[in-house]
């Protein structure tokens, strides 16, 4: 039987995996899309209709799904019969949008007890399998707090089972690990994963949880197996243009997709200032970015639009229009359907403004888009050059890599690029 996860090419740092799951192939790095971004999409090409006769939907081969539950929905998978419905509809609906990609399901936890009873994991995996409509079930680490892995080995075994039980023996079981996990617990469950002859692997991005992503990294880079990074923040941090996402692979995460934000749309940053989102605000990830936006709007704004940042694959970095006039001209290193045949003072003005006044949420829409294409076809040309060069000779070509390299001292690729060097 060929092997679902193949090892194209390792490097110091980073890798390129060639990855075969019913039928569906990708290779790595690569980009993942998020339902939200699918819809964002929809909503784009419903818009354009009337000008645009086709548009290739977003390359990505990879859909991800997010359910989020929190401890009372959790427990009501157990103990009530409309629970379990809901969410296979809702899952069926957000997957609607797929083509040929890969499905997976992230059941997002946002509860605040450390542990996930045996029965609501049962529950988890059950409406994954009855679903219907996934290449994998996804199960999350019960407990990332616990020392043993215990817990976990149970509820891989319960969702085997009850995926065996449903004529399902040939699903793949993923399970998903939280990166606040501290090393040595992390550790001590890869090990047992790989025993058990796991071959996907999933993790769940923290901030700045470097110890556990480099042990990550320590533990996995020559394995065998595919490793996908849910939720990670395309541009947080105090450098507004850090492109997160394109880092990753330096650890040895294959596939990444980024940040659902809880309780729908993102606002814009104007709008943040305005409304505070006050469910939003519960989560310290989003407080963090929320304040880090609102930190960068200046008082008595005169340009809107001038704090927004457009990704950009050649300087592989999140650019406001200023910068990227410094960083690239006026081109836009980009040839997907909203950026064809533009320089950047035309993207925004075409993009940034409706019915005559600046308008965010028309300009953010665009730019998320566009960054789908980008990315993706940025992570095709590391692909490349990762069969015979390491991800991070690549990295250190980009401008804005270069920058961030050298300032965030603490950062573990730091003391990594002092070795290579
Ligand atoms: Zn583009």
């Amino acid at each position: 039987m060929n092997r679902p996860v193949r090892i194209i090419n390792m490097t110091d740092s980073g890798r390129t995996l060639s990855v075969s799951i019913n039928s569906k192939k990708f290779t790595t790095p690569t980009r993942a899309v998020i339902h939200t971004e699918l819809d964002k999409f929809a909503q784009l090409v419903t818009r354009y209709q009337k000008q645009i006769s086709s548009v290739e939907p977003p390359p990505s081969e990879i859909q991800e799904t997010v359910l989020d539950f929190t401890k009372g929905s959790l427990q009501a998978l157990v103990s009530r019969n409309e629970e379990v419905p809901r969410r296979i509809a809702s899952l069926k609906k957000r997957n609607k949008n797929g083509s040929n990609r890969l499905k997976i399901c992230n059941p997002r936890l946002t509860t605040q007890t450390e542990t996930v009873n045996i029965n609501e994991i049962r529950m988890l995996a059950l409406l994954q399998i009855e679903a219907h409509c996934l290449d994998m079930i996804t199960i999350p680490d019960p407990s990332f707090t616990n020392p043993s892995a215990d817990l976990l080995d149970a509820a891989l075994a319960q969702a085997r089972k009850l995926a065996d039980d449903h004529g399902m023996d040939r699903i793949p079981i993923m399970p998903l690990f939280d990166l606040k996990t501290e090393p040595d617990d992390l550790e001590l469950r890869l090990k047992r994963v790989l025993d058990e002859g796991h071959t996907f692997i999933g993790f769940r991005y923290r901030m700045k949880k470097f110890a556990s992503m480099e042990r990550v990294r320590q533990i996995l880079a020559d394995k065998e197996v595919w490793v996908h990074l849910t939720g990670v923040f395309k541009n947080h941090s105090s450098r507004p243009i850090k492109p997160q996402i394109h880092i990753m692979p330096l650890y040895s995460f294959d596939s990444v997709s980024s940040y659902k934000y809880f309780g729908g749309p993102r606002k814009s940053s104007s709008e943040a200032l305005e409304f505070p989102i006050v469910p939003e605000r519960r989560d310290p990830g989003v407080r963090v970015y929320l304040e880090h936006m609102t930190a960068h709007i200046p008082i008595g704004i005169i340009d809107p639009l001038a704090n927004e940042r457009r990704f950009d694959s050649n300087a592989l970095g999140f650019l406001t229009k200023d910068i990227h006039h410094d960083l690239c001209g006026d081109a836009l290193n980009c040839d997907c359907f909203i950026c064809a045949g533009r320089t950047i003072d035309q993207f925004y003005e075409t993009y940034g403004i409706e019915n005559g006044s600046p308008s965010l949420p028309r300009l953010r829409l665009h730019q998320n888009i566009h960054e789908l294409y980008a990315s993706h076809s940025e992570f095709q040309a590391a692909q490349k050059r990762l069969t015979n060069e390491s991800y991070l000779e690549y990295l250190r070509e980009k401008p804005v890599v270069q920058q961030y390299l050298k300032n965030e001292r603490e950062f573990i690729i730091s003391s990594r690029l002092d070795s290579f060097t």
